[in-house]
């Protein structure tokens, strides 16, 4: 038996993914962000290092500089000077003689090893050496971290915290980076409140958008806030009409499903076109995809869990590609289930789930209790998601699941 939801002739997940993908274009537009400002956006041109890192050899310890065949000879070094970061020490050092050194200190001409000062006893200016030392020793060679003219990071690549550590290390202090894509948001239905508003009988809050806003924030995208739209097919009109003059894209939550009162998928349907609609998921069935004047609609559903999943498996991988940016499949592992679940074939199953490492079974997942599509405490304690394919049907504890580690806007 079917269960009410898994109906045949409904999109493949990976289809539906792919069909919107093909129709999605990189936005046009580079803009000029300083490095601090730049974590999270998508770098519209590659960046190459003008120097060498390190720039110089230099001395990995706090120690003395010298030269390594000296240490064949048991007699102590004369100390003949100090090398500081910032402040390197010019001379040159002949046999016999060594130079103090600090951690990040030049390497002074004619040495080419440090021993750590750990291992030298001083007598005044009469340094011992203990033990061996070997050519080389605690030395950071010159661009061994990168050479001037290497490609420090390649276009389409979004910028995480250490790629500033990275750039900054090579001087660079601007970024070229992809004009940021606005989208149009807004939810629809006559029960929505703002939070913080009151709540008459039967109204809700409007969870959707402001998990939106915040998920589009995180995405450094550019937000053009629309609103709580009433059940009313004019007001929807306008705003989606509005959307269409000022934004990149569209992205709603609630009437698109098959209640008397889902007008969005109705009236964009009127005003543009649907590219399909009903996506071989749970949850997300309702999720629609079309487009307004040029630039892609995303319906998602108006149930808060399947608004945020749909979001997450179809919108970001297209969010992603709209930067500038290539989207190349979510990163999966495979953990035990610690608890049955039930599932018949249909769809694909995006389970709440919570995995840990145990140090006798490895990884494990333990599903959410309760999975319904407007739980949002199952979806707020999940670090991932179960992922059961649409074929697949039930699956036993015990078995090998495969599982999707929550990554921003949802986690981590
Ligand atoms: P709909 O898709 O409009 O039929 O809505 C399906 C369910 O999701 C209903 O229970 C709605 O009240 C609820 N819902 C719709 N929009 C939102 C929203 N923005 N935030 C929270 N719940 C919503
Ligand atoms: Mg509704």
């Amino acid at each position: 038996m079917m269960d009410c939801c898994s109906q045949p002739g409904l999109m493949p997940i990976e289809t539906a993914r792919s069909r919107l993908l093909a129709e999605i274009k990189p936005v046009a537009g580079v803009e000029t962000v300083s490095l601090k400002n730049a974590v999270g956006r998508i770098l519209a041109v590659g960046v190459r290092s003008a120097v060498d890192l390190p720039p110089c050899d230099n001395s990995a310890m706090d120690g003395y500089a010298l030269h390594s065949t000296d240490l064949d000879a048991q007699a102590p070094l004369r100390q003949i000077g100090k090398s500081f970061a910032g402040a390197p020490f010019t001379g040159e050092v002949l046999p016999g003689t060594c130079v103090r050194i600090m951690t990040g200190a030049v390497l002074p001409a004619g040495t080419d090893a440090v021993v750590m000062q750990e291992h030298v006893s001083a007598d005044g200016d009469d340094i011992h050496i203990h033990g061996a030392v070997r050519r080389g020793a605690h030395i950071r060679r010159r661009g061994e971290d990168v050479s001037a003219g290497e490609i420090l990071l390649g276009a389409g690549v979004r910028i995480s915290v250490p790629h500033i550590a990275l750039l900054a290390a090579a001087g660079i202090a601007t970024l070229n980076v992809v004009r940021r894509p606005k989208i149009g948001v807004f939810s629809s239905g006559d029960e929505l409140r703002q939070p913080g508003d009151s709540l008459g009988k039967g109204d809700i809050y409007d969870s959707n958008r402001t998990a939106l806003l915040a998920a589009l924030s995180e995405l450094k995208l550019d937000i053009l806030d629309l609103g709580i739209l009433p059940d009313d097919k004019n007001v929807i009109r306008e705003k989606l009409a509005q959307a269409a003059r000022e934004a990149d894209a569209i992205v709603t939550s609630g009437g698109v499903s098959v209640g008397e009162a889902d007008y969005t998928r109705e009236v964009l349907e009127e005003m543009g076109e649907i590219g399909f609609w009903k996506v071989a998921m749970k949850p997300g069935k309702p999720f629609a995809f079309g487009r307004l004047a040029g630039i892609p609609f995303f319906g998602l559903p108006g149930n808060p869990v399947s608004a945020l999943v749909t979001f997450y498996q179809l919108v970001v991988p297209a969010l992603e590609t709209m930067q500038g940016g290539s989207w190349s499949g979510a990163p999966t592992l495979r953990a035990k289930l610690l608890k049955p679940v039930e599932k018949k074939p249909g769809r694909t199953d995006f389970q709440r789930g919570f995995y840990c490492n145990d140090p006798t079974t490895g990884l494990c997942v333990e599903p959410m209790g309760t999975q319904g599509s407007h739980i949002l405490s199952g979806l707020a304690a999940a670090n991932c998601f179960i992922v059961l394919e649409q074929d697949s049907g039930s699956v036993e504890t015990g078995d090998l699941v495969t599982i999707e580690p929550l990554r921003p806007p949802l986690g981590g």
